[in-house]
């Protein structure tokens, strides 16, 4: 039997293969005239997946976090107020991240598997003047989606800066960046942008780039400081040598490959696409008699699932159980809910085939764990929705 296993967890994911032959290929100058253009080339690609014509791309060395890290270091002065919108761990974090470069936050957060309502919002930002808020597109921790739409036109009509979590969710669920008025839209290389970890990615639009410049305090992060990343940017769209960090050569080289991938694919069919995917698996869990996080499958993430283990089914052996299957999936993560469920990642390069090998062993592992079900009915249920049935 091939040694291989599918890796459906919510980031890293499955990799293309040609992305991953540039992270192998001999590795270039970071001034090497060939490099510079596909640098330059990936900056203006970052544009269309972002949906954001007028945005300024930035792509440093660094993991998600970072890229949460950059807006609020450079966004944010001491005394600043922040409104953070949570659906989760990661909206948990942002807190922290705002905190400590001096804002002052104030969180709603959502009720477990839900959303925070739009009037909520609304309601909080007439009676405070922020300077930004942040959401978390999709929150990794409860598969919970927020829609960006109406908070992007709350912070224009209020006139506050929107930070967009999107690390989950960028070259996945649908996003308009500009269209919808989002200030900056952030993610890592990954999850959904199918390049192996290592990438901050980080899209800011004209009105966060004008309240950086109208800054009365310097950055207090020099490694995210936009004085530092700007210049390198804007050299390298111009196709001039540059330097303030060695840039991740190979790693660039891979983003190119899979940007050009993604934007081969074309956005709308990649939306829809992920959009189908994720039906499937809830469809696919449904018809096992799982419950999931998400309370309402209109706030679900097509990038990944979130379902509960079945009553008397052990998490560990359920998982255990799966990958002797061929399939590693997530634990829980967020933390009063952790033990009691589990994670499954779907964003990138799944195909139909991917997701009936997944809920294939997901039932092969209920089986083993003692587990009643009708054998085949996730697979009937996934199945229907890959051809178009339901
Ligand atoms: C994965 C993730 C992060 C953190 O990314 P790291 O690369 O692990 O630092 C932040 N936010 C969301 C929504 C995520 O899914």
């Amino acid at each position: 039997m091939k040694d291989r296993t599918l890796l459906m967890i919510p980031g890293p994911i499955e990799f293309e293969p040609a992305v991953l032959a540039a992270l192998g290929a001999p590795t270039t100058s970071h001034v090497a005239p060939d490099f510079i253009e596909i640098f330059g080339q990936c900056l203006e690609r970052m544009r269309q997946v972002w949906l954001c014509p007028s945005g300024q791309p930035f792509i440093i060395s660094g993991t998600g976090t970072l890229a949460m890290d950059i807006p609020a270091a450079n966004l944010v002065e001491p005394g600043d107020k922040a409104l953070v919108i949570s659906t989760g761990y990661f909206g948990e974090r942002y807190a922290e991240i705002l905190k400590r470069y001096g804002a002052e936050v104030k969180i709603l957060h959502a009720p477990l598997g839900g959303i925070v309502p739009p009037d909520d919002i609304e309601a909080e930002l007439k009676n405070n003047s922020y300077k930004l808020m942040t959401i978390t597109h999709v929150d990794t921790s409860t598969a919970v989606r927020v829609d960006p739409r109406p908070i992007g036109k709350l912070g224009q009509k209020y006139n506050v800066l929107t930070i967009l979590d999107g690390v989950c969710s960028v070259a996945g669920e649908e996003l308009r960046q500009e269209e919808w008025g989002i200030d900056v839209v952030l993610t890592a290389s990954q999850k959904a942008i199918g390049v192996p970890p290592g990438l901050a990615l980080v899209m800011a639009g004209p009105k966060a780039i004008a309240a950086w410049r109208a800054r009365e305090t310097k950055v207090y992060n020099y490694y995210a400081d936009w004085d530092n990343w700007l210049p390198i940017m804007e050299a390298y769209e111009a196709r001039k040598p540059s330097y303030f960090g060695t840039p991740p050569v190979n790693h660039i080289w891979a983003l190119h490959v899979s940007l050009g991938q993604i934007l081969a694919e074309g956005m709308e069919k990649r939306f829809a696409r992920h959009m189908k995917t994720g039906d499937a698996f809830r469809a696919a869990i449904g018809a096992l008699g799982m419950k999931q996080v998400p309370t309402d499958s209109a706030h679900a993430a097509s990038t990944l699932t979130a379902p509960y283990y079945p009553e008397g089914v052990s998490g560990p052996q359920l998982l255990a159980k799966v990958k002797e299957a061929g399939v590693v999936l997530a634990g829980g993560l967020l933390p009063a809910i952790k033990v009691a469920y589990f994670r499954i990642g779907h964003m990138g390069a799944v195909k139909p085939g991917d997701i009936l090998a997944t809920v294939g062993a997901l039932e092969t592992g209920l089986a083993a764990c003692g587990y009643k079900f009708k054998v085949g009915a996730g697979l009937t249920a996934a199945q229907k929705v890959n051809q178009g049935l339901f």
